[in-house]
């Protein structure tokens, strides 16, 4: 089974199939991944003194699932229903809700969600490379700054695309998708386009399209829609060695 699905048409989460949902399990490998990130997000939210917190890209739940355990009030989103119900059914399995589930497409988040704002947004597993347009980007974190209360924390993660485009994909960069023999790699790669090829042990495969978007440029488009502060970190690690890690984390402030 191969399922190619175009992020470039806009429509950005209508990659994540109902049969994609299925899969994305295998791919993250949660447990491999929370013992690796978990305590970086809850060690950060909970210095911040954050309670409620919104998971934008919320995905099959990982991240969510994992701070609903930390005791944070959770707010679950993501743009595709599918991913959606799968993580309802893995807070249901891990035994935590959500303070809320909702399908929300990012780029109206604040309209979507009125007047409700958040002590902290996180938007994780290189989520926010789905936007393939400047003007889209720009849309959604001022719509996420609007939803932070004054003093509040945005977590974004993504691959590292500065080291993929400046010195080639190597396989030794599989850092943050861990799941026991899913083959992972960039099928395109170029200053516009990553896309991603998923290949499952039982032969289905999935490919996806992100934008590689280089970490300055996003220090540059938090600034723009008003965050301070930024601060970077390579594999959860600073400093770090550009060159080294598979992914960047930037944190940003909500003056
Ligand atoms: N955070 C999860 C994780 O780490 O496993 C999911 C990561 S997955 C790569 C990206 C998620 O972002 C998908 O669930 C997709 O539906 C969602 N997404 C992509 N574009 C979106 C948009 N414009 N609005 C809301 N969700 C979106």
């Amino acid at each position: 089974m191969t399922e190619a699905l175009n992020a470039n048409t806009g429509t950005h989460f209508t990659q994540y199939t109902r049969s994609f949902a299925e899969y994305w399990d295998d791919l993250v490998g949660w447990e491999a991944r929370l013992a690796r990130e978990g305590a970086f997000y809850n060690r950060h939210l909970h210095a911040h003194g954050a309670k409620q917190v919104i998971d934008i890209a919320t995905g099959t739940g990982v991240n969510a699932v994992s701070l609903a355990q930390y005791g944070f009030e959770v707010t679950a989103v993501d743009g595709s229903e599918n991913m959606l119900a799968k993580a309802q059914e893995n807070a249901r399995h891990y035994g935590v809700s959500f303070a809320d589930a909702k399908a929300i497409d990012g780029l109206s988040l604040d309209e979507t969600l009125g007047t409700e704002q958040f002590d902290a947004a996180v938007c994780l597993g290189n989520s926010f490379t789905h936007l393939f347009d400047h003007e889209d980007r720009r849309t959604a974190l001022r719509a996420i700054f609007r939803i932070l209360r004054p003093g509040g924390m945005l977590i974004i993660d993504q691959r590292n695309y500065d080291a993929m485009l400046d010195q080639g994909y190597s396989s030794k960069h599989a850092f943050c998708y861990t799941g026991n023999n899913v083959d992972v790699g960039p099928v395109e790669l170029h200053r516009s386009l990553a896309k991603f090829n998923y290949v499952f042990p039982d032969g289905a495969r999935f490919e996806l399209n992100m934008y590689p978007l280089r970490q300055d440029y996003l220090t540059h488009l938090l600034e723009d829609a008003g965050f301070v502060n930024v601060e970077r970190y390579g594999d959860m690690r600073r400093p770090y060695d550009t060159n080294e890690v598979d992914f960047v984390q930037q944190i940003a402030f909500r003056p």
